[in-house]
C-alpha cells in the first residue's frame, strides 16, 4: 500500500489491532488511518504553518502536519520549541507512558528531520501539573522496532490475524459496544 499510516493510529494499533478495524468500518472511511502523499502534501502547503524560510524562524511551532517517506507515516505533531530543538507531545493527565504513545513521538520525531527540522530532545508534558517528562531520542534499535510495528500494522488482517482479548482493555475501549470479540460493557457508558 503506497498511502501514509496515520501516527495516531499507530496507537491505536499497539492498544489493540481489531480497533483498527472497527474504526474504518464504523467511521465509514478509513481516512484518516491513511492518507494518500499527495493530500499530505496538500495538507502541509496549505497549512500556512511551515515558517523554515519566514520571518517566525524562532518561534514555536504548533499542530504542524508531518510525514515520513521513508517510513510510511504522517501526522500532526503538537508543538516543536525551535530554539531548543525540542519536540513536545501535550497530554492533560499522564499516568503512564505507554509503548504506543512513545511510538507516536519517535515517529513524529522522524517525520520531522526527514522534513529538516532539527530536533534533539522529547518531552511529553503534563498540563495538569505543569510537569515536563523527557525521553531519549529513538536509536537505531528503537526505529527498528518502530518500523516493525508499522510493518505488522500493514500485514495486520482482522480475518485472520488471532488477538489476545484483554477484558480490561475492552472495557476502556471506545469500541467495546460495537465489537464481536468481548461481551464486556464499555465503562463510558
Ligand atoms: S473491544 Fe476489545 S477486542 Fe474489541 S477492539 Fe476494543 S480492545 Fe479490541
Amino acid at each position: 500500500m503506497d498511502n501514509h499510516i496515520a501516527i495516531t493510529a499507530l496507537n491505536d494499533f499497539i492498544f489493540c489491532p481489531y480497533s483498527i478495524y472497527l474504526h474504518a468500518v464504523y467511521m465509514g472511511s478509513d481516512e484518516d488511518i491513511y492518507k494518500a502523499l499527495p493530500q499530505i502534501k496538500g495538507t502541509i502547503a496549505h497549512s500556512g504553518i511551515d515558517n523554515r524560510n519566514g520571518s517566525r524562524r524562532k518561534a514555536d511551532i504548533a499542530a504542524l502536519p508531518v510525514y515520513s517517506d521513508e517510513l510510511g507515516l504522517c501526522g500532526v505533531i503538537d508543538l516543536l520549541r525551535q530554539d531548543r530543538g525540542l519536540l513536545i507531545e501535550r497530554k492533560y493527565i499522564i499516568k503512564n507512558i505507554f509503548r504506543g504513545q512513545l511510538y507516536q513521538l519517535w515517529a513524529q520525531y522522524f517525520c520531522l528531520t526527514e522534513m529538516g527540522y532539527n530536533v534533539e530532545s522529547l518531552a511529553f508534558y503534563e498540563i495538569s501539573t505543569n510537569k515536563m517528562i523527557y525521553r531519549a531520542l529513538p536509536t537505531d534499535a528503537d526505529k527498528q522496532e518502530l518500523i516493525s510495528v508499522i510493518d505488522q500494522f500493514r500485514k495486520y488482517r482482522p480475518d485472520k490475524d488471532h488477538i489476545d482479548i484483554n477484558p480490561n482493555k475492552c472495557r476502556h475501549c471506545i469500541y467495546c459496544n460495537l465489537c464481536d470479540k468481548t461481551h464486556e460493557d464499555n465503562v463510558y457508558t
